[in-house]
């Protein structure tokens, strides 16, 4: 590098920009890393509940499921990089982890600032020149160069990374910028969602028998549907999302009641179905979507009734509700829903045949309706981004501008939680560094001179 020139910019300091930078600067490159906030890794701090959930050792037999449409996508860099490489990354910077529920790694340090921290010594050891509160602006090509300016200056590169994530999160940096920056280019960028997110409910119970909303059942019941639920875990729960009555897709797992509606798995993977466009929003005002929770989805309704009965021939004296609770083992809140108001206080002896298989039906399909489809800034990753077509999936680089390369979240991609969403950031990365390192040793450049011509224009 001389003066401003650089052979690799990466724009945005997240983990797949930080990946990027390292990977470049170790293949023998001049990097420039340029982040808009005051320190690196705002995003990454936060991932895993602070215990940042840096991979998952299944993905390469199964992303094709979890990164859903655009999974094909992310073949080349994964065998390229795939988990067990990453985890060998980090061990070799000293942070080794562990494997927890269903393949995900965490380090064992338990604390994703490890993680944070490695990264930046290998940046460091690297030689990769970091500015931080450096917004990036604009780009432009022009004579062979890319020309990347902030608020500060202009900066000249042979190849420039585009790391800047999604739009979700935006206290984390994260705005969304990146979509301006590739549309000013030429670049179409899809439309964008929420994906991982929380699903907003109404405090509203419909009849589970009819699906008709029964308005008094929700009056009365309003104020336990949602609120009183809140802060409550159901280990394993399935969660059906329907619009207009039909089924647009099913997730099961772990369940978490919020004084706004559901989380957890099971709830934020389904997020990403709900409809978002502008003109989707009379289905929420006309009260068309809604979700439908199985709370015990490992029972079929018709054995999880012979189990009733089984208990209350067992048991005729025992309160209703305590042997719904014993038989369904679910928490009493929840069980409180199962029951109209009449029924709660009666011994099972007197509860009849058809308020018994009310109670099974409305277990297997506890509906809610959904308020909106959740705001971005909620979501934990964002659907949509830059359309992946128009990218080399082995290098990550445009196929229509030469030099530039995007890579992260910022690419049209999403994956499930588990660890998904860092092995983009890290494969896509670790591929554009290699790649734009390889281009700059390759490409001759305009003759310095000229270029501080052009930065001093
Ligand atoms: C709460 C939470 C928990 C999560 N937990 C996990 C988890 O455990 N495991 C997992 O796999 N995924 C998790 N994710 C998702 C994961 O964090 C993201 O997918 C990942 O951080 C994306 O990496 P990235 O480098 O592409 O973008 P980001 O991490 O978003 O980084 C982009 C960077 O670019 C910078 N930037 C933006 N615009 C500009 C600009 N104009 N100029 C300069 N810099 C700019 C930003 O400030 C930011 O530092 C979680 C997300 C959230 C919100």
């Amino acid at each position: 590098m001389t003066g401003n020139r650089y052979d690799v910019i990466v724009i945005g300091a997240g983990p797949a920009g930080m990946m990027a930078a390292g990977t470049a600067s170790e293949a023998g490159a001049n990097v420039l890393l340029l982040e808009k906030n005051e320190s690196p890794g705002k995003k990454l701090l936060l991932t895993g509940h602070g215990r940042c959930n840096l991979t998952n050792i299944r993905i390469m037999d199964n992303y094709r499921e979890k990164y859903h449409e655009n999974a094909r996508f992310l073949s080349g860099s994964f065998h390229a990089f795939p988990p067990e490489e990453v985890l060998a990354f980090f061990a070799s910077l000293g942070v080794p982890a562990h494997e927890e529920e269903d393949g995900r790694y965490f380090p064992d340090s338990q604390k994703s600032v490890t993680i944070l921290d490695a990264l930046l010594a290998y940046l460091e050891k690297q030689h990769v020149t970091i500015r931080t509160n450096e917004e990036v602006t604009s780009i432009r090509s022009q004579d062979g160069l890319w020309h990347v300016t902030t608020g500060h200056g202009s900066f000249a590169t042979v190849c420039v990374i585009i790391a800047t994530g999604g739009a979700s999160f935006p206290q984390t940096g994260s705005r969304g910028d990146g979509y301006g920056l590739l549309r000013s280019v030429g670049h179409s960028v899809t439309d964008l969602a929420p994906a991982l997110a929380p699903i907003l409910l109404r405090n509203l119970l419909r009849d589970a028998q009819t699906g008709r909303e029964t308005a008094q059942a929700s009056q009365d019941k309003a104020s336990m549907s949602g609120l009183s639920l809140s802060g409550i875990t159901l280990e394993d729960a399935a969660v059906t999302l329907l619009v207009e009555k039909n089924c647009v897709s099913k997730s099961r797992g772990s369940l978490l009641f919020t004084h706004q509606g559901i989380s957890g798995p099971a709830a934020m993977s389904l997020s990403r179905y709900l409809p978002s466009r502008d003109e989707d929003k009379s289905l929420y005002d006309e009260e068309k979507v809604t979700v439908q929770i199985d709370l015990i989805p490992g029972i079929r309704e018709d054995v999880a009734d012979q189990m009733l009965l089984g208990a209350m021939a067992e048991e005729p004296n025992r309160q209703m509700r305590s042997l719904v609770r014993r038989v369904f083992g679910l928490p009493e809140r929840v069980v409180d829903l199962l029951f109209e108001e009449a029924l709660k206080e009666i011994p099972a002896n007197r509860v009849t045949k058809q308020q018994r298989k009310e109670i099974t039906r409305i277990a297997k399909a506890l509906t809610f309706t959904v308020v909106c489809s959740t705001p971005l800034a909620l979501a934990y990753v964002t659907r949509g981004g830059a359309d992946v077509k128009a990218f080399d999936p082995k290098t990550m680089e445009s196929r229509s501008c030469e030099g530039l390369y995007v890579v992260g979240e910022l690419l049209d991609i999403d994956g499930e939680s588990g660890g998904y969403n860092l092995q983009n950031a890290w494969a896509t990365g670790r591929a554009a560094g290699e790649a734009s390192a390889q281009r700059a040793s390759t490409h001759s450049t305009m003759p310095q001179n000229m270029i501080d011509a052009q930065n001093n224009r």
